[in-house]
């Protein structure tokens, strides 16, 4: 089942084609890596996909459901970002609740909810701290747990994992990996390396210059370059 898809999608700043004509489809559970050089489209794609910004044409559909005009609550996506984006005040029990208190859901229910997500993410020994207290991995598996107690039709992540050491991003391409094939979840995933998109993605999206050039598994994307 089709869950993503980009119909002539266009974005343009005056002259500037961010995103000119792009067309693709994401597949219900696939991990497709959006990547390319710096300033080809990436981020605008993403952020077009999440309804952050508007677009200049094209029509974008998630679900059944064509968005082109709607929010980003109303889309039924959650994002994941570089910088995590954490409430610096609340704890790590009090961030993953927070999306599902702004739902008004009841409370039984949004603890059972953030205890399932804190135990996929291995986090559930630091509810009770505040993200400050927690090393750039343990962070970004609460902002990934957030992500996750929404139970969103698509993940959105935006260089995830680039504010991470060597070490430490390798193991968290393995945790994302996993976070992806236990949920069966569908994610678009941008990022510069390709190195990343390689190991965890099911299709590459390259863009240049706003265009996208390829859109293929990595093993054809890297047989016919
Ligand atoms: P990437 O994520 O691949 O680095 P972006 O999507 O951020 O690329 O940017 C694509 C192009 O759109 C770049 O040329 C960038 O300068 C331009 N662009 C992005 N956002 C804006 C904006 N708000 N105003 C003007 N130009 C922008
Ligand atoms: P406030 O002071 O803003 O009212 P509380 O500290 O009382 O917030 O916590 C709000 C709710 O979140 C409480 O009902 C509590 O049950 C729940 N909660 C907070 N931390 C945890 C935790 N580590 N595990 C389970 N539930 C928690």
């Amino acid at each position: 089942m089709a869950e993503v898809v980009l119909k002539d999608v266009m974005k343009n700043y005056g002259n500037v084609y961010a995103v000119n004509n792009v067309s693709f489809t994401v597949e219900h559970g696939e991990f497709v890596a959006l990547v390319g050089p710096s300033g080809c489209g990436k981020t605008t794609t993403l952020n077009l996909i999440a309804g952050l910004i508007p677009m200049s044409g094209g029509d974008i559909s998630i679900g059944d459901r064509i968005v082109n005009e709607l929010d980003p609550k109303d889309r039924d996506i959650a994002m994941v970002f570089q910088n995590y984006a954490l409430y610096p005040n609340k704890t790590v029990f009090k961030n993953l609740a927070f999306p599902l208190q702004m739902r008004k859901l009841p409370k039984a229910e949004i603890e059972q909810k953030v205890n399932a997500a804190a135990k996929l993410l291995d986090i559930s020994h630091l509810l009770d701290r505040k993200p400050r207290e927690l090393s750039g991995g343990q962070q970004q598996r609460v902002a990934l747990g957030r992500a996750l107690v929404r139970d969103p039709a698509v993940f959105l992540m935006d260089e995830p994992l680039s504010n991470l050491d060597a070490k430490l991003r390798v193991q968290m391409r393995s945790e994302i990996k996993r976070f992806h094939h236990n949920l069966n979840a569908t994610v678009v995933y941008v990022t510069h390396d390709q190195l990343e998109a390689v190991t965890m993605a099911d299709k590459m999206a390259v863009m240049n210059g706003g265009l996208l050039q390829q859109y293929d598994s990595p093993a054809n994307v890297f047989a016919n370059p």
